[in-house]
């Protein structure tokens, strides 16, 4: 057999030339390939190896053993690392120490493990004291070291969330006994004896020993970042942001710089740009005398970047051309970590920043105006539910104001994630997660948050922390979920035990339950409940409260929309019922309606009586009489939404749900249903009883209705017609969409489109005018989309209705599937909400069936959806891939809508320009 080539387990980085670089994220985790590029680009990095996350995998499937090549190839890279570095790992005179870093494919801030300072034992410490002069930050290091792996390697930390860390009460009792409230305080001697503290509690309660054979330390620490990788919190996270687990993670062994070296040395995080706002700003903080973690833990509070122009212009100089040499190089806001030892910089990481989706908007607009980047660039950049952000709510400031002057104002803090809210107060993540349960709007209230902490940010509103800077995990975290966040409240007391939070200089005492309000735009945090108001851009579209030319944030969300429409082929229109929904639709940049549900119509206060006595007739002529009362409301309606929408398509959808939706349920209201159409109580009953289905969903629905009660279908027909032409005489055009529900045989749908069509003729001849006018279907029944060819010779357009189509494919009621649907999803049955996200490879195959066949017998066949799906931007861009004329959605999800349109034409424009090889790809024309 001949002998295969040896896979490559190791990567190389440091002096001037790596073995990795940018894109290799998948093999050697996000971390090691930017650390690999900032070697290449010429930055100052400390020399090191990178282990691939080949090996994750491997050690994953194989028992948790690794590859036996690896051991070989770390040994050889641990030598070019002590040679780049002039330092040797163990040595007893010249110690090389090393950090061990977790480094997945995408960032997971804080969810796996790192360990500092390893390669520290009784012996070496010795010699870094020797070459250093420094035992205060020799024994510092060390019994950071002691700690950390402790924790992580050996398992000694908290069993419960309100449980001190045991590390952290020694230190703690150390601190007391020496009557010193900081750490740095301590002396070499108290360090000292805090190691041989640790190292004993860790033989008390775990019975072993610390171990002091540096290579020992090495593969246990490299064993404990594989092992992250399936911790909960790890876990949690990957479900939330959707990261594969066999991605696995790549371990990185630096060599470690210090920035507690003293005075002259320091560590910190920065960005690029302001990743709250999107200013184009360096943005950071750093600690003097610190090493990496003390900045993100929000133990000490640190400084804000611009200061270190101040205390060490040198340093700062450089570390702003950094700065722009890697947006230079990225295009794009990246988030840096950097430590200076003794005044010489050193960079620990590059990658993108995270940013709210406020920034990621600012930033892109802004990149494209400065020709960082292009305008597909920037489309292809936003998450198109970032957009959310934009159109988020902000408090009424006048009574914001109120509160303030009223002494409400509890504290202010760092203004860490972007928005309002406001709601009860909890003090765990764990209680977060039940107050929202139960449906209670909730600020989750901590100190500071961990990683555990996850699940019950996402659950909650708003976050707010005492500790910690704009970096700090609550920040990070909030922003990339688009939380609202306040963080570093240094004046807020919260106490655990008692469950309450006092709030320094007042005499508030907020209690579990209590309601406050968070401003994360501004930081202020208040006491009570405060009314939300719209964001600008809302403000200027639909509330009318502000200009366009006042408003940044308008302006830049418009350029974006603007781009958006130029480059996407799918037209985008709105689920509406109402004149007023559908003009914000339109604000929002709707360009028709795809769904108007008529039966919302039929609730009416008087409305709901007349359905409710047609309902009870028993004979044709009874209901025709009844039913032609609700005609002018009908009409009525039409005609507003008729003018508002100005020639654009509406889609108007006859009578779809069950009857008995329309009849009373409690006793006194079918009482009040008897009385009022002077009709027996019994009568009401009997009609309710007779209507029961056991399965509604698939029952007397649906074009089953018009089937069944022509007279229906007429009075709805007569109602759009009548209404068409009557605004189409006021000179506003029309463009009137007819379309029938739930129908699975092409009979079904001839019968009700010969009523429509008579209805119309009718109508036209009355009125001395006509209209154009389509009638189509809905393709909701697998049988619809299986004989779409035989549908499409009668309708004249398909409109997917992927909510039923959903229930109808995988036999499930979308009603009752709470109770079972959300399993699916955790134990990875399903990958996501089939009724949030369209399953394509099922449900999306029968649409794209359906589309196909309509077509083959009707080539012009207009198809659209107008399920939820709609304005779910992956299934957008599914829908742009079958070839839909447009989406429907509602209209807050419009803007969404399009750009996920748009990214969805960019794409496609990728796949022809590789497989055409052309330079340009067709300048795209909207389809009408
Ligand atoms: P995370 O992925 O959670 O950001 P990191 O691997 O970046 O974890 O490490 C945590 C902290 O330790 C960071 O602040 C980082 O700068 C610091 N750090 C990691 N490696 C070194 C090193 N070789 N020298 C100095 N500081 C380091
Ligand atoms: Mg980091
Ligand atoms: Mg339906």
């Amino acid at each position: 057999m001949a002998k295969a080539k040896t896979p490559k387990y190791v990567y190389f980085f440091g002096g001037k030339k790596a073995e990795g670089k940018a894109d290799m994220k998948s093999l050697l985790g996000g971390k090691g390939a930017n650390l690999a590029e900032m070697v290449n680009i010429g930055l100052p990095v400390p020399a090191g190896f990178t282990i691939t996350t080949e090996v994750c995998t491997y050690y994953y499937a194989n028992k948790r053993k690794y590859p036996k090549e690896l051991k070989d190839q770390v040994l050889k890279s641990l030598a070019k690392v002590e040679k780049e570095m002039g330092a040797k790992f163990g040595d007893k005179k010249n110690p090389l120490l090393v950090s061990v870093r977790s480094g997945a494919r995408a960032s997971m801030p804080g969810m796996m493990d790192t360990i500092l300072n390893l390669g520290l034992n009784d012996t070496t410490v010795q010699a870094l004291i020797e070459k250093t002069n420094n035992p205060r930050f020799a024994y510092d290091s060390y019994r950071r070291f002691v700690a950390m792996y402790g924790d992580v390697v050996l398992g000694l930390r908290p069993v419960d969330k309100h449980d001190a860390d045991p590390f952290e009460e020694i230190l703690d009792k150390k601190k007391e006994a020496r009557g010193i409230t900081k750490d740095t305080d301590l002396t070499a001697d108290d360090l000292k004896e805090l190691v041989a503290e640790f190292k004993a509690a860790i033989k008390e309660k775990l019975g072993v020993n610390f171990p002091e054979n540096p290579m020992d330390q090495l593969w246990g620490a490299v064993g404990a970042v594989f092992s992250s990788w399936m911790n909960e919190r790890a876990i949690v996270y990957r479900k939330l942001n959707n990261i594969p687990a066999e991605w696995g993670t790549a371990v990185n062994i630096q060599s470690m710089v210090f920035g507690n070296m003293g005075e002259d040395s320091g560590t910190g995080v920065a960005f690029t740009r302001d990743p709250a706002s999107g200013e184009n700003v360096f943005y950071g903080e750093y600690l003097f005398n610190a090493q990496g973690e003390d900045v993100v833990a929000g133990i000490r509070t640190p400084l804000p970047i611009a200061h270190l122009k101040k205390d060490d212009p040198k340093v700062y100089k450089e570390l702003d051309d950094i700065r722009k040499k890697l947006e230079k190089h990225y295009k794009d806001m990246m988030d840096i970590e950097f430590t200076i030892q003794q005044g010489k910089l050193w960079m620990l990481q590059c990658r993108v920043g995270k940013r709210t989706g406020f920034a990621a908007i600012k930033m892109a607009v802004d990149m494209v105006r400065q020709k960082l980047i292009t305008k597909e660039d920037a489309l292809m950049r936003i998450e198109p539910n970032q957009l959310n952000q934009l159109l988020r709510p902000i408090f009424d400031l006048k009574e914001k104001q109120n509160a303030i002057n009223e002494g409400r104002l509890l504290a202010k803090g760092l203004n860490a994630g972007p928005g309002a809210a406001s709601g009860k107060v909890a003090f765990s993540a764990h209680d977060a997660e039940l107050m929202a349960a139960k449906g209670d709007k909730v600020i989750l209230v901590r100190i500071e948050t961990s990683p555990e902490d996850i699940k019950g940010m996402n659950a909650s509103d708003g976050i707010l922390t005492a500790r910690g800077g704009m970096t700090s995990h609550a920040a990070l975290v909030a922003r990339q979920m688009g939380k609202v966040c306040v963080a570093g409240c240094g004046t807020l007391n919260i106490n655990y035990k008692a469950g309450e939070m006092r709030a320094e200089g007042t005499d508030h005492v907020i209690k579990e339950g209590d309601y406050i309000s968070i401003d994360g735009t501004t930081g202020e945090v208040i006491k009570g409940e405060l009314t939300t108001k719209p964001s600008e851009v809302i403000q200027v579209l639909i509330t009318k409260e502000m200009d366009a030319k006042d408003s940044d944030v308008y302006k830049t969300y418009a350029d974006l929309m603007k781009w958006a429409d130029q480059t996407r082929t799918m037209n985008v229109r709105t689920n509406a019922d109402q004149p007023d929904q559908s003009a914000n639709a339109i604000a929002f940049g709707a360009e028709g309606i795809g769904l108007c549900r008529t039966e919302h119509m039929f609730f009416g206060e008087k409305r709901i009586l007349n359905v409710r006595e047609m309902i009870l007739s028993d004979t044709e002529e009874g209901r025709r009489k009844t039913i032609n009362k609700l005609l002018p409301y009908q009409r009525q309606d039409f005609e507003g939404i008729f003018r508002v929408m100005k020639g654009r398509p509406v889609t108007v959808r006859t009578l779809d749900p069950p009857l008995h939706e329309f009849l009373p349920h409690e006793e006194s209201e079918i009482k009040e249903t008897a009385d009022a159409l002077g009709v027996p109580v019994e009568k009401v009953k009997e009609k309710i009883e007779s209507l029961h289905e056991f399965n509604p969903m698939l029952g007397f629905r649906g074009c089953r209705l018009g089937i069944s009660f022509p007279e229906i279908t007429e009075m709805q027909a007569r109602a759009i017609f009548e209404a068409a032409v009557n605004v189409a005489k006021e000179g506003i055009k029309v463009k009137p969409e007819i379309m029938i529900p739930l129908v699975g045989h092409v009979n079904e749908l001839k019968l009700q489109e010969e009523i429509v069509r008579r209805v119309a003729k009718e109508v036209f001849a009355e009125k001395g005018k006509k209209v154009s006018y389509l009638v189509g279907t809905m393709i909701e029944l697998p049988r619809a989309a299986v004989t779409a060819d035989q549908i499409a010779e009668v309708a004249e357009f398909f409109s997917f209705g992927t909510n039923d189509l959903t229930q109808t494919t995988f036999g499930l009621s979308r009603d009752d599937a709470g109770k079972f649907l959300p399993k699916y999803v955790e134990q990875d049955i399903l990958p996501k909400d089939p009724f949030e996200s369209l399953d394509q490879d099922g449900v999306g195959e029968l649409v794209k069936m359906g589309t196909e066949k309509g077509r083959s017998t009707r080539k012009d066949l207009k198809v659209g959806i107008c399920g939820e799906h709609g304005g779910e931007p992956d299934s957008v861009e599914f829908c742009h891939r079958v070839g839909m004329n447009y989406v429907s959605c509602s209209p807050f999800r419009v803007p969404i809508a399009r750009l996920a349109a748009a990214r969805a034409a960019l794409r496609d424009k990728k796949v022809v320009k590789k497989t055409t090889k052309r330079k340009t790809a067709t300048k795209s024309k909207k389809k009408k």
